[in-house]
């Protein structure tokens, strides 16, 4: 490990200003787009390496000190190109041709499932419009028994270089080729089915598994199955997101389901067994005598799948009690005899508290009285 003070040819007592105007001067010599001997670069990484130890008072003084933790060059690479940045505005770019083999980009398909398929997942056959890889010139753009050649205007440097003036001197900098438009290559004949792109348009069926447990807004990546990149670079990935359509009877609520249940008036009074539909097919709800609307029941493992771990949510049963519209007449006789039983009179009518009421009549049970009305 050469000494950093060496390096820049400094004294161990020499000022940071010092440190600064040797390693400028050093620069201006060794800086790549002036002299691009390997040999001249391998010793201005040295150069910048010691730089950035002695130019940082605490790595310094660290170095003066026999721990030299900062001397390797291997792990401060992002120094270095932030010390050319400062020096030379941007010096950290790559240079060369720009390859005309690019990565693909990504998509997004939307796809729309009931809420039966997303809790039980379901497999889907979706056409993608995509970009496929040429099969007339194999990805290189190129007409058949041709090839690219090298640019007259760049040599196939991609790049044409100037020199400017700046404050360390005279400095190379340089610009894309404009001729091909910095590929360094040029295609002399390009091919007839995708005019030089490598790719084309196509149609593709894929066969997505959706798991079970998913929500509207959930992504499924699938790798590799975006689009070709221009030369017939690797493809990117595809999302397919997914929209779980509103269910006409059930609402979801995270893993949870909620359905409204009419039950009539004389099941809510002596108890009953209803039928409903779930996502399950047809189950029976036992309605205990003397159920009242808003009450809710109930049913365990019957919501939706949990994305995550397993297992199933609850679906809960919102009770509404009918009361009938339209009376026979021994059915208003009927209820009459009964109201006398029960002693009810206009005298004996409670009034309600305001929070009791709007328990019955609002959030869920609210939502699912309007479905009633359809
Ligand atoms: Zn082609
Ligand atoms: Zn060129």
């Amino acid at each position: 490990m050469s000494d950093h003070y060496q390096v820049l040819g400094v004294d161990r007592n020499a000022s940071q200003d010092e440190i600064k105007k040797a390693y400028r001067k050093l620069a201006r010599e060794m800086h790549p787009d002036v002299n691009p001997d390997p040999k001249i670069q391998d010793r201005f990484k040295e150069v910048t390496a010691a730089y950035e130890v002695l130019s940082d008072p605490d790595k310094r003084s660290s170095y003066d000190r026999g721990g030299d933790s900062y001397g390797g060059f291997g792990g401060g690479f992002g120094g270095f190109s932030d010390i050319m940045d400062a020096f030379f505005g941007g010096g950290g770019s790559p240079r060369g041709p720009r390859p005309r083999m690019r990565q693909g980009q990504d998509a997004l398909i939307r796809v729309t499932i009931d809420l039966k398929e997303a809790c039980f997942g379901t497999t889907r056959d979706i056409g993608v419009e995509t970009a496929v890889i040429c099969t007339k010139c194999g990805g290189d753009g190129c007409a058949a028994g041709t090839s690219p050649r090298t640019c007259d205007i760049c040599k196939g440097r991609g790049e044409i270089q100037q020199v400017t003036r700046s404050f360390i001197g005279q400095v190379m900098t340089s610009r894309p080729c404009g001729t091909c438009q910095g590929f360094g290559t040029v295609i002399p004949s390009t091919c007839s089915e995708c005019a030089g792109d490598g790719r084309v348009r196509a149609r593709r069926n894929l066969d997505v598994k959706i798991p079970a447990g998913v929500e509207t807004g959930n992504r499924i990546q699938l790798s590799g199955q975006g689009e070709v990149g221009p030369g017939g670079g690797p493809a990117g990935d595809l999302y397919v997101e997914i929209i779980v359509e509103e269910d006409d009877f059930l609402l979801r609520e995270g893993d949870d389901l909620h359905i409204a249940l009419s039950v009539p008036m004389t099941g809510a009074a002596l108890g009953t067994s209803l039928s409903i539909e779930t996502l399950d097919g047809k189950i029976d709800v036992e309605i205990k005598a003397g159920t009242q609307s808003g009450q809710i029941i109930p049913i365990r493992g019957k919501g939706m799948t949990r994305l995550r771990g397993g297992g199933r949510g609850d679906l809960f049963a919102h009770v509404a009690v009918e009361i009938p519209t339209k009376l026979s007449r021994r059915q208003e006789e009927l209820l009459k005899e009964f109201a006398d039983e029960r002693g009810d009179s206009s005298d004996s009518n409670k009034v309600t508290s305001r929070k009791e009421s709007s328990d019955t009549n609002s959030g869920f049970f609210g939502k699912f009285r309007d479905v009633f009305k359809n």
